[in-house]
């Protein structure tokens, strides 16, 4: 059902006014973790205001650590439904296992799968069959050919909503975080008619590499990003290191339109 060869045409997954794959570019905004109120209405207005199309934010956080923050839990998605009901902007947040779907999709307009959860099927089976859009994370050191399988899951459910997201795979290399696969963008495209788009703050791990890899991901044919932006990066309690501020934000959304524009 993933395959191109079954359906030619690029599947275009509508979040509420925005649209993803077909040409249209998904900019995806907001911190990693939900941590107050203050936090994220501040970074919901400024990413909007920079010209997000919807914003990020993590309520339930899947930490390598069990004792670092693990986000608000249903706190926190009541404070996205609040900064979409002030910004109009479309909610992407994740969802950790199969129990916490229902609660998850009442607040989420688009359901995220981790990168770790990539082959929890049951999951997978799960945000199905609620027939929401779902994000799909490419596993850590998953094959381009098991994440194609895991949106299979999700499909096969009779749920066509699925957005790919390349956000980097662990190789040896160590000056990065992970190593954002360029790769995976072209050839997830050719094989498979879902839009794709590409998490360069966990692809990098790294704020100032991150604007270079957004380009270059536009520039490969991806359908959007989905960027981490805190309005104090420094004091974040998850990924600040990797996040950028606004203003940084504010100064990438042209060029990455103006790339955008000439793929
Ligand atoms: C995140 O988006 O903050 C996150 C935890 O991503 P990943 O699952 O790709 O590590
Ligand atoms: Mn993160």
């Amino acid at each position: 059902l993933v395959s191109r060869e079954v359906k030619p045409s690029d599947t275009v997954v509508t979040v509420g006014d925005v649209k993803v794959g077909g040409g249209h570019l998904a900019i995806i905004a907001g911190p990693c973790s939900v941590e107050s109120e203050e936090q994220i209405m501040a970074t919901a207005r400024a990413v909007r205001e920079a010209g997000a199309n919807m914003l990020r934010g993590g309520a339930f956080k899947p930490r390598s650590s069990p004792y670092s923050f693990r986000g608000l839990g249903e706190v926190g998605l009541q404070l996205l439904a609040q900064a979409r009901a002030e910004t109009g902007l479309p909610i992407v947040t994740e969802v950790m296992t199969p129990a916490d779907v229902d609660l998850v999709a009442r607040y989420a307009d688009v359901l995220q799968i981790g990168a770790r959860n990539m082959q929890n099927y049951q999951l997978l089976e799960e945000v199905g069959r609620t027939g929401m859009p779902v994000l799909l994370k490419r596993g850590l050191s998953a094959t381009i050919e098991e994440w194609l399988l895991s949106a299979e899951y999700i499909i096969a459910q009779g749920n066509p909503n699925v957005i790919l997201c390349e956000r980097g795979i662990r190789t040896f290399e160590t000056a990065t975080r992970n190593t954002l696969d360029l790769n995976a963008v072209a050839v997830a495209r050719k094989r498979s008619h879902l839009p794709v788009i590409v998490d360069p703050s966990h692809g990098t791990g790294k704020w100032y590499l991150v604007p270079p890899l957004t380009l270059a991901a536009i520039a490969a044919g991806a359908d959007g990003v989905i960027i981490e932006v805190h309005p104090d990066p420094d004091r974040a309690k998850s990924d600040g290191g990797q996040s950028l501020n606004p203003e940084n934000f504010m100064g990438l959304v042209p060029q990455m339109r103006a790339i955008a524009k000439v793929v």
